[in-house]
């Protein structure tokens, strides 16, 4: 995959240079590259904002710059990310959507955001990373390239790494225990250290259903109204319903 990101800050990226991005970038998996905007403004200081037409706070990204920017990178007909809390939520279903694609690029605004004008011309979708406001687009960009790329074949151990982890299922994950069994008197749970994988399976689709239901209850009735539920997890549900678990 091909990764373009137009920024008024390339310096920010470093942290998509270490552990799994950096080792996949290394392999040739995906080829990241950053664009100062700045580079491309024709004003003798190399201005890149300017106060907004109608009033108010703030400064916004001037046309200019990130339109030649664009065009140098070729990036009509191709999909154009401007970050931005207007933009849909992200979430795991995007990104698995988006880690089908050939090439993306990157849209980061600063200041009070950027010219309508840009986005009405090269984006082609707007995604926020949550209902909150950032003074920038680029941590909202590494979030997302970051999801993304570790969906992308070969970048992660195993397939299985990500299909049995949060939000794939429509669930929350089950908790994680690792070495040593026990830990100051803090015991990992015997079932994990039966050895019976039928038994471990059923225990872990009944901790992510409790966990999911705790914090995210939208998602709990969305995945038991949804899906065609086993006879097993219906049984795990009534006695979740019932309150009939501990919590
Ligand atoms: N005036 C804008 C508004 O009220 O919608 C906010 C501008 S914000 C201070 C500057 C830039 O940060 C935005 O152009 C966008 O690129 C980025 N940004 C801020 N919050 C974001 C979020 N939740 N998701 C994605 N990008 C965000």
């Amino acid at each position: 995959m091909k990764i373009d990101i137009l920024t008024l800050f390339p310096d920010m990226f470093v942290p998509l240079t270490e552990s799994i991005i950096g080792r996949a970038r290394e392999k040739n998996i995906v080829d990241i590259n950053t664009i100062n905007i700045r580079d491309f403004s024709i004003d003798k200081h190399k201005k890149v904002d300017d106060y907004p037409y109608g009033g108010g706070a703030g400064m916004v990204m001037t046309p200019q710059p990130i339109y030649s920017a664009m065009e140098s990178i070729g990036a009509k007909g191709k999909k154009v990310i401007y970050m931005s809390p207007k933009g849909t939520t992200f979430n795991q279903k995007i990104a698995m959507d988006l880690s089908k694609e050939e090439s993306l690029i990157f849209l980061c605004g600063h200041y009070e955001g950027i010219d309508q004008r840009v986005i009405d011309t090269w984006v082609t979708d707007e995604i926020s990373i949550g209902d909150y406001v950032l003074t920038g687009g680029e941590l909202p960009t590494m979030v997302v390239i970051d999801t993304i790329c570790r969906l992308l074949p070969g970048v992660l151990g195993q397939e299985e790494s990500y299909m049995e982890e949060s939000f794939y299922d429509g669930l929350l994950e089950y908790p994680q225990y690792t070495r040593p069994s026990d830990f100051l008197d803090l015991k990992v749970p015997d079932i994990l250290l039966s050895g019976n994988h039928k038994k471990i399976a059923q225990w872990r689709k009944m901790e992510s259903l409790k966990t999911t239901r705790k914090n995210r209850p939208d998602l709990f009735r969305k995945y038991i109204q949804g899906k065609n539920l086993s006879k097993e997890e219906k049984i795990f549900i009534d006695k979740i319903l019932e309150n009939k678990v501990d919590f």
